[in-house]
């Protein structure tokens, strides 16, 4: 019999990890597949994992991954999918904002050949305003910046087949944006379309400045365009520059040159400065991520793993 693996990465998760695996349990009912479930306790301070050893005392195919401190979640992901061997594995959040019932679907995409079957959300439910508009300028942003396509509205809830988790494997980069790199090992792709429900309970582990760096983790990793931009706007302002210069030479021949000009050498100078240290800042957040990809520290340090009896 086929195997899958369904990888549950949880931050301070205790309050909802049972109705969680409740859920995930009744849909493995369903599948004429050998499954399991590998909860991996991405370093909470709660009693997340104290529940997961519960989980996996009462239940056979229960495994379990402890990190030994909180590495957030794209390597809390990594680290479960480095630890499964089944022919397909399941990636799904531990708050039941993605329904378990959907793998069903994900299943049968998989069984007719697709390798990597994601889940698309058509609604966002029990989320703010600012953040359904944050989302999708961020998505419409990194769909016209990144040289991979990363599906709009798409999380990390998806369906991989073994070639494309081993695909995945072999990318090692500190900086993984997830989402993009999971479209990026490419194969046959699938889109599932879902609502997405309120978290059960709990809250978000996210804030809008790490959404922000996030943001820009994912625009760094994807795509060099932010350094053509400044090449391109440095460009720009040398022009004009240019034809200022020009402007004010023919000035003093033709008109003498009485000392003036202050608020034109203040503009000039400022506006220069900030030119320059925006491009310096661009440099820079793509200098940083070289600086953390060439120290080749270990992406993540396992406390305990317990694999399925
Ligand atoms: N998570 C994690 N490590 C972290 C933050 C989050 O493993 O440092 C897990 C979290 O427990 C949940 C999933 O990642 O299962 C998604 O997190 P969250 O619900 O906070 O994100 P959101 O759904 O708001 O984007
Ligand atoms: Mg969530």
């Amino acid at each position: 019999m086929q195997t899958l693996t369904v990888v549950v990465p949880a931050y301070n998760e205790s309050e909802g990890l049972r109705e969680f695996h409740a859920r995930l349990v009744a849909v493995f009912a369903g599948l004429d597949l050998d499954c399991s479930v590998l909860y991996v306790d991405d370093g909470s301070d709660d009693d997340t994992f104290a529940v997961m050893r519960s989980l996996a005392a009462n239940d056979a195919r229960v495994a379990t991954l402890r990190l030994s401190r909180n590495f957030g979640k794209e390597l809390a992901l990594t680290a479960g999918l480095d630890h499964t061997d089944a022919d397909a594995v399941v990636v799904i959040d531990a708050d039941l904002q993605d329904p378990p019932e959907l793998i069903r679907e994900f299943v049968a995409h998989w069984r007719a050949g697709c390798d990597v079957v994601y889940g698309t959300r058509a609604s966002r439910d029990g989320e703010t305003r600012l953040k359904k508009l944050t989302a999708s300028t961020f998505y419409r942003v990194i769909g016209r910046l990144s040289d991979t396509p990363v599906p709009r509205d798409t999380g990390d809830f998806r369906l991989l087949s073994r070639r494309a988790v081993d695909a995945l494997k072999r990318v090692r980069e500190r900086q993984r944006f997830m989402k993009g790199l999971f479209t990026w090992v490419g194969f046959r792709q699938k889109a599932v379309v879902y609502a997405r429900d309120p978290r059960f309970a709990g809250a978000t582990k996210w804030n809008y400045w790490k959404l922000w760096n996030f943001a820009i983790d994912g625009i760094t990793s994807f795509s060099g365009a932010p350094l053509k931009l400044a090449t391109y706007l440095g460009l720009g302002v040398a022009v004009l520059s240019f034809v200022f210069g020009l402007w004010i030479v023919a000035k003093a021949l033709l008109f003498g040159d009485p000392v003036q000009g202050y608020p034109t050498i203040m503009v000039t100078i400022l506006f220069l400065g900030g030119v320059q240290l925006i491009a310096l800042g661009v440099i820079g957040e793509y200098l940083g991520r070289l600086y953390v990809e060439s120290k080749q520290r270990p992406l993540y340090l396992v406390d305990e793993y317990q694999p399925t009896r």
